[in-house]
């Protein structure tokens, strides 16, 4: 159902772009061509338009978007308008912590700096674009979740109703750019394919705002083989990392490849918190599909996730008690929206899952027991029925990585140089997270590196 209510969400999205004229072979010229059409992209399009300059937008999607629409939560930013008003405290330097922290310190810290300077001012950007937010609690204050509604289609919402005010701005949707025009050693353009045929747009300058990997399965296990068979249940259809594909062709430097926001609790387009399967004493177990555990479930969650991937069919399933139903929230979820199985008895489960019932109870009994060949040291206990079973696709929420940058969002190459023409802004860039993304981060960093590129494209 929620499948369903994001794809009539993105038609009607498209359909409110109503610039999105069909394309003219003879106006293939730009001063920026902007590549892709989520929250970064568009950000660079308004910005870049704001020039004067005449910009196009290609989005090979039929709508616009990208992941961004579905960001469910909200944004980070720190000493915003929103703590003033609250009297919650946030500070820069919080955030700046937070963030480099977070990413083990793997992140570039003038550019962390960046962001986090221009986070006020980002926030303050979305209240004139109408999307007005609050501090989400005193626990939480790096959050600024929405006042009501859902977060990603507001903001996208708001990028094309700004987008809509520039007539010097074109869109073209269902245009994928396939590959860089470099000429002298300077990008100029790109080729791209659209429904009639494949022509080049020229430009002074490009920007690559083509997302993550997050749908690109056989991508992410090249930069990170302990992902190999990972799903792609948290994903919109275009993250297929074309931005990395053509900036490498054109000898881009990449940072911090390997790091992925893997999430070994997933399905039909949700996650759900592992503290289903890591509280003490209020948690499940995992099980493949031979009925059997096969891990420490209460490891780090990209660890759980990959020795997930491991099993048949990269599968298992999330078995609980009542207790843990009851217990928390995304046990809940994960059994409505994950489409779960319940039985009085494990026997009667395991039918229902088509695993060995024997199997399965001599698993729940042995962990009862507190046996635990994995180190597990919170061990609870599965024995209140009725009991649950949700099947689990442990999918990509975030790619880390991507394209170097410096602080104006020219992607440097493998010898260190700027490459003249190029930039990047938004998940296609690397360089802020490292090891770890300190959530609503992301979106933050689509407005304020999504302002440079789109402004220093433009110059
Ligand atoms: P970000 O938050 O970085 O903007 P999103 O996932 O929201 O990332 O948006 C990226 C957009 O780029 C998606 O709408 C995707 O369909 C689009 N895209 C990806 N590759 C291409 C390509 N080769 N040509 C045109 N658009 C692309």
């Amino acid at each position: 159902m929620k499948k369903i209510i994001l794809g009539l969400l993105l038609i009607s999205l498209a359909f409110m772009f109503t610039g999105c004229a069909p394309q003219d072979n003879k106006k293939n010229e730009a001063d920026v061509l902007i590549v892709g059409g989520g929250g970064a992209g568009l950000v660079a399009a308004i910005e870049a338009a704001k020039t004067g300059k005449k910009v196009i937008l290609v989005e090979k999607m039929p709508a616009l978007g990208g992941n961004t629409i579905i960001s469910a939560t909200g944004i980070t930013a720190s000493d915003t308008i929103y703590h003033q008003e609250s009297g919650i405290s946030f500070t820069k330097e919080d955030h700046y912590q937070r963030t480099m922290t977070t990413s083990k310190n793997l992140a570039n810290g003038d550019l962390v700096r960046i962001l986090v300077d221009e986070s006020a001012s980002a926030v303050l950007w979305l209240k004139e674009l109408g999307v007005n937010l609050k501090v989400r609690s005193e626990a939480e204050p790096f959050w600024l979740v929405p006042v009501e509604g859902h977060y990603g289609a507001q903001l996208v919402a708001a990028y094309i109703q700004e987008a809509n005010k520039y007539s010097n701005l074109e869109i073209r949707l269902n245009t994928k750019a396939n590959k860089l025009i470099v000429e002298n050693g300077v990008v100029v353009g790109a080729e791209v394919t659209d429904n009639d045929g494949t022509y080049n747009i020229s430009s002074k300058a490009v920007v690559l705002a083509t997302g993550g990997l997050n749908n690109n399965p056989e991508m992410i296990a090249y930069y990170n083989a302990k992902y190999a068979n990972i799903h792609t249940q948290m994903t919109t259809p275009g993250a297929t990392g074309d931005g990395i594909t053509m900036a490498l062709e054109v000898n881009a430097e990449l940072v911090d490849m390997e790091f992925f926001q893997v999430r070994p609790l997933s399905s039909n387009g949700n996650w759900y918190h592992e503290r289903i399967i890591s509280t003490e004493d209020l948690s499940g177990i995992l099980i493949n599909k031979e009925g059997v555990r096969f891990t420490n479930e209460t490891a780090a969650p990209r660890t759980v996730a990959s020795e997930i991937l491991k099993q048949s069919d990269a599968l298992a399933y999330i078995i609980f008690d009542q207790r843990v139903y009851d217990a928390h929230a995304d046990a809940k979820k994960a059994f409505t929206i994950g489409r779960g199985e319940k039985a009085d008895t494990l026997a009667a489960l395991a039918a229902l899952i088509g695993v060995d019932a024997a199997t399965l109870e001599a698993t729940v009994t042995s962990y009862n027991e507190g046996e635990d060949a994995f180190n597990r040291t919170a061990l609870g206990k599965v024995i209140e029925g009725p009991f649950y079973a949700v099947k689990t696709l442990p999918s990509n929420h975030y790619t880390m990585g991507g394209l170097k940058v410096n602080e104006l969002a020219q992607v440097i190459n493998k010898s260190g140089q700027v490459i003249p023409g190029l930039y990047a802004a938004g998940e296609v860039m690397g360089g802020l997270y490292g090891d770890g993304r300190v959530a609503g981060n992301n979106t933050l960093d689509d407005i304020v590196f999504g302002k440079i590129a789109g402004f220093n494209a433009a110059q």
